[in-house]
């Protein structure tokens, strides 16, 4: 027999353990459900990518920015927002940037999703990116970085390979420009994929990105002073 002590302690080291393993499985470089591209081979190259867009008060601006600094970017965007904004991801496309799926409607509660919802939630986003841009996308960002297991079986079905990231900033939580821009290049080195947002999934439609806005001219300096390029995941 043990002690109600004891079995308090054994509980927490379990719950622990579980929490352990499912946050390796969900961490967003895991590779324990599928393969995941978490870096460039380049070693003079990052990637941009920006996630949850495209929301024109701020996805504008940022295509400005990366006009200015000659750079190309991935956007993992969200079909319902390409949805009503057709004729901005023309833009970008025409601009040279790469389009990638980030799911029809980024729903949290989609983690507990079938296989079908997840092939649903892939394919009719693709659908739409082929229609605007003529080729259908093979990169996928799962919403927050979480992989899972039926998510994962429709990703391999549709033969799309996700894509993770190294440097980030949280800046989805309000954070300023300037922590921001600290949080992106303190530890930045070249083939690293930077996440950002430039966007507004549903669950943050009242939120801003405006300090992302800000703080990207700066950012897009610093990769230039490190003589480093600006590759998009296009054709990877
Ligand atoms: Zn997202």
């Amino acid at each position: 027999m043990i002690s109600s002590a004891e079995a308090v302690g054994l509980g927490a080291v379990a719950y622990t353990g579980a929490m352990t393993a499912l946050g390796a499985v969900l961490y967003h470089n895991s590779p324990l459900v599928a393969p995941i591209i978490s870096c460039v081979p380049d070693t003079d190259a990052v990637a941009l990518t920006f996630d949850d867009g495209p929301t024109p008060q701020f996805t504008v601006p940022i295509l400005q920015a990366l006009e200015s600094a000659g750079a190309r970017a991935t956007f993992f965007c969200i079909g319902e927002n390409m949805a009503s904004h057709q004729s901005l991801v023309r833009d970008m496309l025409a601009a040279g940037h790469c389009i990638a799926n980030h799911t029809w409607s980024h729903d949290h509660a989609g983690i507990m999703g079938s296989r079908g919802y997840w092939r649903s939630q892939l394919q009719r986003t693709s659908d739409l990116i082929a229609e605007l841009s003529g080729s259908r996308p093979n990169l996928f960002r799962a919403p927050m970085g979480f992989k899972i297991w039926n998510q994962a079986a429709a990703v391999r079905e549709l033969q799309m390979r996700y894509v993770g990231w190294r440097a980030w900033a949280w800046d989805t939580t309000g954070a300023p420009a300037e922590r921001i821009f600290t949080r992106i290049t303190k530890k930045l080195s070249a083939g690293d994929i930077i996440l950002l947002h430039d966007g507004l999934e549903y669950a943050r439609r009242h939120a801003s990105q405006a300090q992302t806005v800000a703080a990207l001219p700066d950012i897009l300096a610093f990769i230039r002073d490190q003589g480093w390029s600006f590759k998009s995941l296009a054709n990877l």
